[in-house]
């Protein structure tokens, strides 16, 4: 018999957000600062038989049923594949299915380690990609490597890591005017293009509202040149769209201007084994203290469990009561 992961408001939790490293080989303007990043120490990085045991925790007692591997950036993390075959190898507690396991990354290395994390069992695969203008793309991740990243995308498409969704975050003055090129991109090349809201958990704090490009702004961009028509919404964040032409789907995850926190059934570990039941939370729960002083798997799901029951209602960006968390995206895990 499994518990739910049940917080205050109902929300049943069935994905963790592992982040297996805060080091990263891009420096993306809306996540990280050009220089000067305080890495964490590689000895307070869990290792990967201790994601494997919290990993084991949550799927074996609570149900998770789903793991996605992020960072930073995780492929930089040596030996990714072996941690994949670890979690992959987890069944899921009353269902006795394997657990999804799923990847965000940058997508700079990937088409050299696809085969390798497929083989493990890794099922899915996000890649980020806010511009396809190559001077923009060194302006915005300070680094050149569109063209590898393009190579990654489809070198995942090859893998059979499908459906492969490309994430966009949208900001106003910045790449805005490439929407319609993006989502032409998804369409060409059979990948489901998702525009995120830009969120403020940049390291540099210069998130402003007015720089967040809205779903509706989105929508009707796309709907001029490429007609679309919603789809019903699951459990994921992303709102869906259909081409109206069948050439597949496209989706924005609405997270500033149509919040989905009533549905929200993520947890998110650290790199170094903080645990947070929002990306926005400003307390955590240490549960790599809890697991090198010898916990048994009862007091760390106890632990777990006592984080997502203190789960705030929501993340309330852009009201007086926001709090700004002291992490910023790439220290968290996206
Ligand atoms: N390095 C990997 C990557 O680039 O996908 C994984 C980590 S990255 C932090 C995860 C996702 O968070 C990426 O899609 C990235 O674009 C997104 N992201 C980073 N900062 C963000 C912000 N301030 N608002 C919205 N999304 C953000």
């Amino acid at each position: 018999m499994i518990e739910p992961l049940v917080d205050g408001y109902g929300r049943v939790h069935r994905d963790l957000r592992v982040s297996v490293t805060d080091r990263c080989n891009f420096r993306c303007t809306y996540c990280m600062p050009a220089e000067g990043m305080d890495w964490i120490p590689r000895s307070e990085v869990l290792t990967f038989e201790e994601i494997e045991r919290i990993a084991r925790v949550c799927v074996e007692r609570f149900g998770i049923d789903s793991i996605r591997l992020t960072g930073g950036e995780p492929t930089v993390r040596a030996h990714l594949p072996v941690l994949v075959g670890k979690i992959a190898r987890l069944r899921t507690g009353g269902t006795g299915e394997p657990v999804d396991v799923a990847l965000t990354t940058n997508g700079a290395t990937l088409r050299s380690v696809a085969g390798d994390l497929r083989d493990a069992g890794l099922r899915r695969v996000n890649v980020s990609l806010d511009t396809l203008r190559p001077d923009r793309f060194v302006e915005l991740t300070r680094r050149d490597e569109l063209d590898h990243v393009i190579e990654g995308i489809d070198g995942a498409v090859e893998a059979g890591l499908g459906p492969v969704k490309v994430n966009v975050v949208v900001m106003r003055g910045v790449n805005d005017d490439e929407i319609v090129d993006l989502a032409a991109f998804g369409r060409d090349r059979g990948v489901t293009v998702r525009f995120i809201e830009w969120m403020p958990l940049d390291a540099d704090q210069r998130w402003r509202s007015d720089a967040v490009v809205g779903q509706a702004e989105i929508v009707a961009a796309i709907d001029a040149v490429f007609p679309i028509e919603p789809l019903a919404r699951g459990h994921q964040p992303a709102e869906r769209f259909a081409y109206r032409d069948g050439r597949g789907e496209v989706g924005v995850i609405p997270s500033v201007t149509r919040p989905f926190c009533d549905t929200c059934d993520r947890i998110r570990l650290t790199a170094e084994g903080q645990l947070r039941s929002c990306l926005f939370s400003v307390d955590e729960v240490d549960l790599r203290a809890l697991v090198r002083q010898g916990a048994s798997d009862d007091e760390l799901a106890a632990a777990v469990a006592g984080c997502v029951a203190d789960k705030w209602a929501g993340h309330m960006i852009g009201q007086v009561q926001f709090i700004r968390p002291r992490r910023s995206m790439s220290q968290i895990g996206g």
